[in-house]
This record gives C-alpha cells, structure tokens and sequence, in this order.
C-alpha cells in the first residue's frame, strides 16, 4: 500500500484564507482589526525564524501586529510588566511569548500571566483545562492543526486507537486530549515507556511527537494507519526531517504527513485562527 498524502501546506492554506475572510468582514462591519502581539526575548535563531513567520502571516492575513523583541538580559520583571500592559490593551487579542525564555525566566510565571481570553497558544492552564473537561476555547496550536489534518482524511475518529508518541505539555498531552475528545481510544508513550514499537503496531493513527528524528520505524506501522509526522530535524545539508522513517512508512500507512509541508504549516494556521476567535468570540 501507498499512502496518500496529507497535504498540511495546502490545509493550512485555506484555513489562513478562511481567516483573512473573517477580518475581511469585520473591517466590512467597521470593527477593528484583530491584533496579536508577538514577544520575543533573546537572539535564539529558531525561535527568531519562528516569530518571523508568525509575523509575516500576521502581515498577510490583515491582522494588526505588534513586535516586542526584548534583550536577553530582561528581568522577568519587565516582561511581566509588559504582560500585565499587553492585558489591558483593547487593540490585541492574542498575546505570544515564543519559547524558549532565557534561563532565568521562569516560565510558567510568564505563561499563567497571560490572560486566558488572549492566550492564543492555548498553552495557559485554564485553556488546557477546559480543553481536558471537553469544553475547548482556545485551543494549543500544534495539536489543533493535526486535528484539522485528521478531518481532511474524512475518517471519523470515533473508536480508532491513536497512539501519541511524546507527552510534552505543548504537544503530546494536549495531543492526546484532542484525541479523546474526538472519541478515540488514546495511549501516549513517553520516554519511559516499555517497548515503544509494541504500542506503534496497535495504533489505527500515530502521532509522533518525541522529537528524536526517525525514533518511528516505517515497519512498526500497522498497514492502514494514519500517521502524523510532528517532529521536525534539521539535517546537515540543510533538509528537513521528522520523526517517522518515511520511506518505509509510507509503505504501509493509508494516510501521511510529510516533513516539510505537513503539521509545520498547520501551527502557525491556527495561531492565526485562535487570534481571529478570539477578537470575535471574546472580545465582542
Ligand atoms: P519535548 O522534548 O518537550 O518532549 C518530547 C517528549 O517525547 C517527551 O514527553 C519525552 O518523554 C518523549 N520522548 C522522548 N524520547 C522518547 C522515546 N524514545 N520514546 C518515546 N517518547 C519519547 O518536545 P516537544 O516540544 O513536544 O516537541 C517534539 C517535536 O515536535 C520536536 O521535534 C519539535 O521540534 C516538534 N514540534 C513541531 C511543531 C510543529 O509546528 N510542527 C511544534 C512544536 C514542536
């Protein structure tokens, strides 16, 4: 069997047109339109390519934008401060903090002090709390996007056994949260599991999400399965990888998101999704 090819770039490109027609017709309606701020603190380069695409989409889709690029000497302090500030400004919707924060910032302090009505990561224990009671607002970004993958397929979920590969708090347990609430039956692995390949082989979908590149054998793979690729590597020529072993994967699997142009495209989609939900959802 070959598998046929979930196309994340493509997805990910309607939904970001489904989104400019949303602040199309807001501004139609004379309403403002939606803001997002984007911080960034320190010179990391991922994380700098990260909040430029994040801009660059936000420039495309007729968002306003704001970029507070701080040193990495910030005091945590002073992006609180700046928080505290993003809070109570009626022009933004959506507040970003892009992570990783320099060592001597506490993170979690940071992430708690957005307010959960502009926390369009979802990343905020409030947002991860309702998600896990079954009444989502906003949503993480990453496991939203392979949601949205999952429903191109047509398959319905209800009853498959997904398998999450990874159990971090801003994909695999939100991962494995949106499954269950799809009605699938979930199992996530993390790095203590006992035989991995075992629970890879009994998975109807797999997500891998470990972040170790090739870690999902293309063998492992139940014929048939749907898997999602969320890892990303860079290699030494400058492609890149994922998690799953393609080649062989695609074998075997019905459905398969490549890396590049798989789950990648569908995050920064759905920032720019949660951004507009929440200038029209909560910020009426
Ligand atoms: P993380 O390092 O925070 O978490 C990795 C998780 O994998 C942990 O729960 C760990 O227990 C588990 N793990 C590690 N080794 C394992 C093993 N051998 N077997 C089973 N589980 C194992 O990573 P993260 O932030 O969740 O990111 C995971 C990957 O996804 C990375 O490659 C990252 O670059 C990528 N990522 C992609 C996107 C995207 O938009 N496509 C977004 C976020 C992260």
């Amino acid at each position: 069997m070959t598998a046929s090819i979930i196309d994340g770039k493509a997805i990910a490109a309607q939904v970001r047109q489904q989104v400019a027609n949303g602040v199309r017709d807001r501004i139609g309606k004379g309403m403002r339109a939606p803001g997002l701020a984007v911080v960034l603190v320190g010179d990391n380069p991922a994380s700098q390519v990260y909040v430029g695409s994040k801009r660059k989409a936000c420039a495309e889709i007729g968002f306003h934008s704001e970029a507070h690029d701080l040193p990495d000497t910030t005091t945590q302090g002073e992006l609180l401060a700046l928080i505290d500030r993003l809070n109570e400004d009626s022009q933004i919707d959506g507040i970003l903090v892009q992570l990783p924060l320099p060592g001597h910032i506490d993170a979690s302090a940071v992430l708690e002090r957005i307010r959960p009505d502009k926390d369009v990561d979802g990343f905020h224990p409030y947002n991860v709390g309702r998600l896990m009671q079954r009444m989502p607002v906003l949503r993480p970004c990453t496991p939203f996007g392979v949601m949205k993958l999952l429903e191109s397929t047509g398959i319905d979920l209800h009853g498959l056994h997904a398998v999450v590969v990874g159990a971090s708090n801003i994909v695999g347990r939100p991962m494995a949260l949106e499954l269950l609430l799809a009605g699938s039956t979930t199992t996530i692995c993390h790095r203590f599991t006992h035989d991995l390949a075992y629970h890879v082989g009994q998975a109807d979908i797999v997500i891998a999400a470990a972040g170790k590149q090739g870690l999902v054998k293309g063998e492992w793979v139940k014929p048939g399965a749907i898997v999602i690729d969320v890892g990303i590597h860079r290699l030494p020529d400058g492609r890149l990888t994922g998690d799953v072993d393609f080649a062989v994967a695609s074998e075997r699997a019905a459905f398969i998101t490549p890396v590049p142009g798989g789950v990648g495209p569908m995050t920064v989609a759905m920032l720019m999704y949660n951004t507009l939900y929440a200038a029209n959802v909560l910020h009426r």
